[in-house]
């Protein structure tokens, strides 16, 4: 399997508009985020997990002509608003895009994006999707994916197990139910918004002790934002713990 960071930034991006500080100002293109998606592809399956604003330029990007299936972690704009470029993946594929999530998040895209869902609509060119709740796990090819129930402030959202890895963006607190479903994963993405807490994402202290509970032996952190300077936080991980950066790829 094979994983690819399309964007690492929290919901404003990196560089934030109109911040002159040290990372919004640098020139490591490290520090240069679009909003949080993951690519995953096994020799059967190619998986996104959301589609954000900037979508389309992260197709172009990371070259990527196929998309099988789409997990939503959950329907806040900073993980939905790139979904109509899915056009694209449509045409060449000729087909529509399954796509899973919670009820919450399905009935917001449904809303969102009505126009796509509007049987008056004319189908030309809209995107062909079929939204699917799911809430317990399901196989896909060679992939067995687990929603993960966790706290996003007071709202319930999803992570993704898929097979020995796990996605996790937008979390303040995770269920001792779905500690118990993490229990052996190999590798983890965590969102980590800042050093200072915050109400509803995780800020570092508290990803480093999930990280640290569940024992993984490599995790990175994700949806970060402008107050994280790539190597600055780097140099504050211990050994098995990597800032994530767009482009990225992960062989696992
Ligand atoms: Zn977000
Ligand atoms: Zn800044
Ligand atoms: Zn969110």
């Amino acid at each position: 399997m094979k994983i690819t960071f399309l964007g690492t930034a929290t919901s404003r991006g990196v560089p934030v508009l109109n911040c002159d500080c040290p990372t919004c100002t640098s020139q490591d293109p490290r520090n240069r985020r679009y909003r949080s998606s993951i690519y995953l592809e096994s020799e059967e399956l190619s998986i996104l997990i959301d589609t954000p604003p900037e979508l389309r330029l992260q197709l172009l990007k990371n070259k990527i002509k196929k998309i099988d299936t789409i997990l939503f972690t959950h329907a806040h704009a900073d993980h939905i608003m790139g979904f109509d470029d899915i056009r694209a993946i449509n045409y060449l594929q000729q087909s529509s895009i399954p796509c899973y999530g919670n009820k919450q998040a399905l009935q917001e895209i449904r809303k969102a994006f009505s126009y796509i869902f509007t049987a008056n609509q004319q189908k030309g060119g809209l995107p062909q999707a079929r939204l699917h709740h799911k809430s317990s796990p399901f196989e896909l090819g060679n992939m067995k994916i687990t929603p993960l129930v966790v706290k996003h402030g007071n709202i319930d959202i999803l992570g993704y197990r898929i097979n020995d890895f796990a996605y996790i963006t937008d979390c303040s607190f995770i269920p001792e139910e779905t500690f118990k479903l993490l229990e052996g994963v190999q590798l983890l993405i965590l969102g980590t918004l800042r050093y200072r807490p915050h109400p509803t994402h995780f800020n570092l202290e508290e990803s480093l002790e999930v990280i640290e509970r569940l024992n993984v032996p490599q995790a990175y952190l994700t949806h970060l934002s402008h107050k994280f300077e790539h190597n600055n936080l780097k140099d504050k991980l211990p050994d098995h713990v990597l800032p994530a950066y767009d482009g990225l790829t992960i062989k696992f």
